[in-house]
């Protein structure tokens, strides 16, 4: 399995980290060993001073598929649920400056983290679902998908366009603003709706 993640997907995210709006979807990749899954903890990187938190909804592929049309996207996923996409915001913003791929920020061993997925058709709407992200009991972000800039079924689109996507697939559809960092100690607890989906220690 391979796991997509968009970049750049919810305006207010783009502009806290100084980044312009996309014309179309940012696309980058993790590896399987990224893959960290629903309470397991998370150890914190050595080479990193600066681990963010990126709280996403993440798409579950169902059905293989290539060059998919947007009109029949929604046959391809059959369950949406939440995750983390970690990131050393410090190597991140020094590969960016040299203009050099983000995969030593973005695409190490446990930064992947999935919670439990929940169906699609329990959603009433899936252009309106809201998730939140809690650090500590604190509330440190909140988005909801009808701020996304590129829909599921667009992102479903353009990365088959690229991407030929199998059953398993995962795809983080980008994070609202309120990222932040985290340390050793933070626990990390996503909810979807009210129904808490995804939690995290980080050791
Ligand atoms: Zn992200």
């Amino acid at each position: 399995m391979k796991i997509i993640c968009i970049g750049r997907n919810y305006a207010e995210h783009a502009k806290e980290l100084g980044n312009e709006i996309p014309s179309e979807p940012v696309i980058f990749m993790k590896p399987e060993t990224a893959l960290l899954l629903n309470g397991e903890p998370f150890t914190y990187p050595e080479f990193t001073q600066d681990l963010h938190y990126e709280c996403e909804l993440v798409l579950r592929i169902s059905t293989a598929g290539k060059a998919i049309q947007k009109a029949d996207a929604s046959k391809y996923y059959d369950a949406i649920g939440l995750g983390i996409d970690f990131t050393a915001r410090d190597l991140q913003d020094a590969l960016k400056k040299k203009g050099l791929p983000w995969e030593k920020a973005k695409a190490f061993d446990q930064s992947a983290v999935v919670g439990s997925f929940t169906s699609v058709s329990s959603f009433e709407d899936k252009s309106n679902i809201l998730f939140t992200l809690m650090k500590n009991d604190e509330r440190v972000q909140e988005g909801n998908s009808a701020l996304m800039m590129f829909a599921f079924d667009s992102i479903i689109a353009n990365v088959s366009r690229y991407f030929s996507l199998n059953k398993g697939d995962l795809i983080f559809t980008g994070t609202p603003a309120g990222v932040g960092p985290c340390v050793p100690g933070d626990l990390l607890e996503g909810y979807l709706k009210d129904e808490k989906v995804l939690s995290v220690q980080i050791q």
